[in-house]
């Protein structure tokens, strides 16, 4: 403490995957007042305008600070004690269980939460309420790059650290808005820039960095997969593949390169709606520079094919050898700040703890004896986050509980959410603020903020990072892993979750994912403190981590070799027609985070960027603020029009943090990629209107 009494707590920013290191100020009382920043490797003392903010969170008088309950939704819901919350709730998991059958219940997590809540979210659902029904919201992130990540390499993390970005000689960024999505990131783009790299940004929209980059190419929505087979198709034609690296290194390069010979750069301008030479251009400065990185984001990922759009990405990499050095490599950039982590360890559908796949035999065996149930107890394999809403439509799943997310803003086709939430028989939600997901439950239980507990994240770079408790909560207030512990207990589950703090859970996670791939057995709380973060995989105490993957040339998979596939392009899922001719795309501002439950009580960010807007372009001869109506299949809403020539004119792009009436999310489309289930946030169809007044 200092001569006032004030303390300095070092942690990380709570938001985005970048994970900044900052300290909370802490004042004579205890409480969270103001912050600074923090020499951490990842930032330099950089912060963004969401981590300036972030501390005004922790003490907002918007914090809930009791129990919420209604026991139906024609009620208020009011102040009650924990134990009504928590007998109401228990009853009517019980209730719903006994009547329709334990998978009825389901568990929706969220990767904000630190790694060891995550990984008791996969627990709880699996050992607590035996239900099957447990995904999260990372599946609205970054699935598609994991789905892609397994496919080739049979890892699911980015293979360089960020300080790869300065070595580089060729940057290529797709569909990543680094300066509002990431924005401290920027500072190792423009540093490669700065030292002479060609940066090359694929975005239909000429974001900041993209105005700076050296090639901005700004194709159609939708259209990812037919450019980056065009690139591959000209390397190829130049002659400018690495034949060594892939017939070290590869597998399936013939078949791609037949598959690529059907995209000419011709056929990419047409699909595409850019100039041909473009294609060359990029093809050209990515294959011949020494070192090249891509990193992509949720641009190429939101898609019905976004797996297969990463996993063009990664056929590039691979074609020119640039992979697994330092300077060279591939990557996506994860939006939630625990976006990566929080998928490790058991909250998603189709794995158990260190990415074992819940359908393996082996990896049940493993998981079962670490949590001390019999394997016939586990459950099988649930649905994804966006099929569990159809399957509340349906009345398959009639009772849910929600953890830190906020569906209501952040999911596709409003309508469908609404009605898929509002047909459950029974809703409980943690949150610390009242989300709009949260204003529509039974039961609201109010939850500590990131600064009133210990935990880890994991950032884009897969490098572990631990946030300190700055504050005690406010009274009323409990832990995420109290609440679920204590759900248990009165569920007659309370052995298996016996835990003292954030730390006990830790240890068993650790346990959890020694062996696997994802291994975190020799990462521990001193070392994190001791070294600002380590990156899995990391087998023992006395080993440093893994910053860079595949430096041998050696892959996860059992032939130690990238598996390449081919991807051929398919058209978005909302077709085109004469009602609905243009494409609407959705994304971030840099003043807002995600649903908006957060930045939207924030004064400084809430002044910053007051409410969303409708980005067109100016041959549609509306005015700046002009109202616009944007239409979709399914509704339509009134923005203030933003005229740009920074977007296509067959392209509409809106903001997504805010609810109905202004939602970009009520005209989203709930089409999903089959494979990881992510929805086409980015392109749908729609037709834009001159309106009446706001
Ligand atoms: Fe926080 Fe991300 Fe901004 Fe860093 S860049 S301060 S982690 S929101």
């Amino acid at each position: 403490a200092d001569q006032n009494g004030e303390t300095l707590v070092p942690t990380h920013c709570c938001f985005c995957g970048v994970q900044c290191g900052m300290y909370l100020r802490v004042d004579r009382a205890g409480k969270v007042f103001g912050v600074e920043p923090r020499n951490h490797d990842i930032n330099r003392m950089r912060l963004c305008p969401k981590g300036i903010n972030a501390y005004q969170q922790v003490n907002h008088p918007d914090r809930l600070t009791a129990p919420l309950m209604r026991r139906s939704r024609d009620e208020e819901l009011r102040e009650v004690s924990w134990d009504e919350a928590l007998d109401f709730t228990v009853s009517e998991i019980r209730r719903i269980q006994e009547a329709h059958g334990r998978d009825a219940f389901g568990v929706l997590g969220g990767a904000s939460l630190f790694s060891e809540k995550t990984y008791l979210v996969g627990k709880f659902a699996r050992v607590a309420l035996k239900t099957r029904h447990v995904d999260y919201n990372g599946r609205l992130c970054m699935v598609s790059a994991a789905g892609a990540n397994k496919l080739a390499f049979n890892i699911d993390r980015a293979g360089n650290p960020f300080s790869d970005i300065l070595l580089t000689d060729c940057l290529l960024l797709a569909g990543a808005n680094v300066g509002e999505c990431f924005p401290v990131l920027t500072q190792y783009v423009w540093g490669a820039r700065d030292r002479g790299a060609t940066l090359i940004v694929i975005d239909p929209r000429e974001t900041a960095v993209a105005r700076t980059a050296d090639i901005h190419v700004a194709l159609k929505s939708g259209t990812d997969s037919a450019f980056f087979n065009a690139v591959l198709n000209v390397v190829i034609e130049e002659g400018l593949t690495d034949e060594a690296y892939l017939a070290a290194h590869a597998t399936g390069w013939e078949e791609v390169k037949a598959c690529v010979a059907h995209y000419p750069p011709s056929r990419a301008a047409e699909i595409c709606g850019i100039p041909a030479e473009q294609v060359v251009q990029v093809a050209r400065a990515f294959a011949r520079a020494p070192k090249a990185m891509a990193f992509h984001a949720r641009g190429i990922e939101h898609h019905t094919q976004g797996v297969e759009n990463c996993l063009s990405v990664i056929n590039l990499c691979t074609a020119t050898g640039h992979i697994g050095k330092p300077g060279a490599g591939y990557g996506t950039l994860t939006g939630q700040g625990n976006g990566q982590g929080g998928r490790e360890h058991g909250q998603k559908a189709d794995l158990l703890p260190g990415g074992r796949s819940i359908l393996n035999e082996e990896h049940r065996r493993q998981i079962c004896e670490i949590w001390g149930i019999e394997e016939s107890e586990l459950p099988a394999a649930g649905t994804s986050m966006m099929e569990m809403v159809w399957q509340m439509q349906r009345r398959e799943i009639r009772g849910l509980i929600g953890i830190c997310n906020n569906p209501f803003v952040s999911l596709p086709n409003y309508a469908v959410v609404k009605d898929g939430y509002d047909t459950t028989e029974f809703h409980a939600q943690f949150d610390f603020f009242l989300s709009e997901t949260a204003a529509n439950a039974h039961v609201v239980f109010p939850v500590t903020i990131w600064a009133e507990d210990e935990g880890v994240m994991a950032n884009s770079e897969a490098r572990v990072v631990k946030h300190n408790k700055a504050q005690e909560p406010p009274s009323g207030v409990r832990t995420d892993t109290w609440v679920m512990c204590e759900i248990a207990r009165r569920l007659g589950e309370g052995d298996k979750f016996t835990y003292g703090g954030s730390r006990d859970v830790f240890d068993e996670l650790r346990r959890a994912s020694a062996g696997t791939v994802i291994d975190y057995s020799g990462i521990t709380y001193e070392r994190l403190e001791e070294t600002g973060g380590i990156a899995w995989p990391c087998p023992s105490t006395d080993h440093p981590g893994t910053p860079r993957l595949f430096e041998d040339g050696t892959t996860y998979h059992a032939d130690g070799r990238i598996h390449m596939q081919v991807v051929e392009w398919h058209p978005p899922a909302d077709p085109y027609d004469d009602e609905h001719p243009m494409s609407l795309t959705t994304g971030r501002t840099v003043a807002h985070f995600l649903s908006g439950n957060q930045t939207r009580r924030l004064g400084a960010l809430v002044e910053q960027t007051p409410r969303p807007w409708a980005e067109v372009h100016p041959s549609h001869g509306f005015r700046n603020g002009e109202p616009v109506r944007v239409v979709t299949r399914r509704g339509s809403e009134v923005f203030p029009a933003l005229v740009t020539e920074a977007i296509r004119p067959d392209t509409v792009f809106i903001p997504y943090h805010w609810p109905v009436p202004t939602a970009a999310n009520a005209l989203t489309i709930d089409a999903l990629d089959p494979r990881s289930k992510i929805p086409e946030y980015k392109v749908c169809a729609c037709r834009i209107e001159h309106a009446g007044a706001i």
